[in-house]
């Protein structure tokens, strides 16, 4: 060991369904526009793009359950359900057909946004990180590990303050898991720890400070927030 000038800080991880043991996160890559729906209340041609990425910084995580205060800088907090892809094995030019082999496992997911500073990057061609990698930014569940059976299809659900807000079906992402890892790992060597968010479906919009936001998908468990 080095000897640090300031305390080596413990990786943030996720603990892991049905185990005591947990998965260490390394980064967070996200993609923006993955349904069709979203893009179109966003003001884009759904058709028109190959998949982009923006990054979370990993120690923005925090877990179901979380309690977090209302973010500075904001008067506009919006959730995104996502589902959550955790790779287990790294690669570079992984090939779609190999993709699902490096994912160790999948959870629900929050990508919490500034929507209003959001707004204000895409009008002045400004980067997105402090609308989307603030802190407590990344809700995510307990991490489930792959079955062999695939990436997850179900339905994808988010509720606020028990008003059903988005729903959808997995299935109706624009680029898949399988698409994703192959695209993303053309422009970065994937890691173990890294975590993809997938995008997330229309309906997108805000928590109020004393609302809780539940994130649902089936088969996986849910990515609950309560903002304070
Ligand atoms: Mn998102």
């Amino acid at each position: 060991m080095p000897d640090y000038v300031i305390p080596c800080p413990t990786p943030p991880s996720l603990p892991v369904a049905g185990s005591s043991a947990r998965f260490a996160l390394r980064r967070i890559f996200c993609v923006g526009r993955n349904y069709a729906d979203h893009a179109v209340e966003m003001g884009h041609d759904p058709q028109a793009e190959p998949p982009f990425f923006f990054t979370k910084p990993s120690d923005a995580v925090v877990l179901d359950g979380a309690r977090i205060p209302y973010p500075p800088a904001t008067r506009d907090l919006h959730h995104e359900a996502e589902l959550v892809v955790a790779i287990g094995r790294g690669g570079a030019d992984i090939a779609r057909a190999a993709a699902l082999a490096h994912v160790w496992g999948y959870a629900t997911g929050n990508d919490l946004t500034r929507r209003d500073l959001q707004a204000q990057a895409k009008a002045l061609r400004r980067p997105w990180d402090m609308a989307k990698g603030f802190d407590n930014s990344a809700v995510v569940g307990l991490l489930h590990p792959a079955t062999g059976a695939g990436a997850p299809q179900g339905r994808i659900t988010c509720r606020v303050g028990g008003q059903m807000r988005q729903t959808a079906r997995l299935t109706e992402m624009i680029w898949d898991v399988p698409g994703i890892i192959e695209f993303l790992s053309r422009l970065v060597a994937l890691r173990p720890g890294d975590l993809i968010f997938t995008g997330t479906p229309a309906g997108v919009g805000p928590i109020a400070r004393g609302q809780t936001c539940t994130v649902e998908i089936e088969g996986l468990s849910p990515a609950r927030v309560t903002v304070i």
